[in-house]
Parts: C-alpha cells; sequence; structure tokens
C-alpha cells in the first residue's frame, strides 16, 4: 500500500570545505570555489539503516561555474577525493545496521565469555 514510501535513500549535508589555494575552472579567480560533501543513506521507516556514498557539489561564488562528482573536471576530482576521507558519516546513519547487529554482537560476546 503505502510501504514503498517508508524505505529509500535520504541526502544529507556532511559538511562544507573551502579548498584553498583553488582556482575556479570557469572564471579563474582564487578561492571561490566551495565544495558540499553530501552523504547519502538508506533509511527503513524513517530510521537510518546505513550509509550509501558520499557526493559533493562544487560551486563558484563568482561565477555560475557549479558541478556534482559526475561532471568534476580532473582538479575537482583529485580534490574531492582528498577531502571526501575528512568527512565521516555520523553514527545515526548506522542505527539500522546496529539495530540487525546487535543479536549477532550479544551472540559473540556470550560466546566470549561464556
Ligand atoms: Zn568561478
Amino acid at each position: 500500500m503505502f510501504f514503498h514510501h517508508k524505505y529509500g535513500t535520504k541526502n544529507f549535508i556532511l559538511g562544507l570545505h573551502d579548498p584553498y589555494p583553488f582556482q575556479c575552472p570557469n572564471c579563474s579567480k582564487l578561492g571561490t570555489v566551495e565544495f558540499t560533501i553530501t552523504g547519502e543513506y538508506f533509511h527503513f521507516w524513517y530510521i537510518p539503516c546505513y550509509p550509501v556514498e558520499k557526493d559533493g557539489i562544487a560551486s563558484c561564488s563568482e561565477c555560475e561555474f557549479r558541478v556534482n562528482t559526475i561532471k568534476y573536471n580532473r582538479i575537482t576530482a583529485d580534490e574531492f577525493r582528498q577531502i571526501k576521507n575528512k568527512y565521516r558519516f555520523p553514527f545515526y546513519t548506522y542505527t539500522g545496521i546496529a539495530i540487525f547487529l546487535s543479536p549477532v554482537i550479544a551472540g559473540v560476546i556470550l560466546y566470549l565469555f561464556k
């Protein structure tokens, strides 16, 4: 019925990154490009289950330049590869998998301490 609305993926902002020195590939100004790093997680009944992937949008404050990872050129792709590792998924995005695994973890603990 409404089941298909109850799960899916959700995007959220992981952080903003101001690369320096970084020259806008479009207008060639320095320090005007900002990366918005976004994360995506899978949710079930609006409970975050597990993180899916990171993405990023680079945008320039001085011109129309605005690209996502699909349209990155080599320079923006290199920059993004470095910065995306600095932004980790918050723990709550693992809630579903943690709940799912908790009987397993409990079992392992019981096994180790029996
Ligand atoms: Zn620009």
